[in-house]
């Protein structure tokens, strides 16, 4: 945990999110600023400050980030698709520094 950290609050429960997914290495919870119908922040619960300071030692948890996208993306709605997105830097518009991605999308019915 990172002091001053407003994602590893969320992680330690001192401050409340609106939880969607969570298991022993990854939480996701609704983002607070919505900009899209389905708004969705997954963040590793590990603080990792940004996509910048990862190394070949979170390459693993980068991949469980990255195949649980889909299943909770399903799970809120998003069968039609989504958008993922991830800030990385002041240069790229990243505010808060503990690496999340942004999960966007307009529920829609399942296609099959
Ligand atoms: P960034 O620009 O860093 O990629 O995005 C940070 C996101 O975190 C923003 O979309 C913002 O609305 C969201 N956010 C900031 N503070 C909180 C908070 O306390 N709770 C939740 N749920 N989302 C937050
Ligand atoms: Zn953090």
């Amino acid at each position: 945990m990172s002091e001053n950290c407003i994602f590893c609050k969320i992680v330690d429960k001192q401050i409340p999110a609106s939880v969607v997914y969570e298991d022993d290495e990854l939480l996701c919870f609704k983002d607070i600023n919505p900009s899209a119908p389905v708004h969705l922040l997954l963040i590793p619960k590990v603080h990792l400050a940004s996509l910048a300071d990862a190394g070949a030692e979170h390459a693993d948890l980068l991949g469980k980030m990255m195949v649980r996208v889909p299943q909770i993306a399903r799970d809120n709605g998003l069968h039609a698709g989504f958008k993922t997105q991830i800030n990385t830097g002041r240069g790229g518009g990243q505010e808060v520094f503990h690496l999340h991605v942004h999960v966007l999308g307009t529920p829609a019915p399942g296609l099959d």
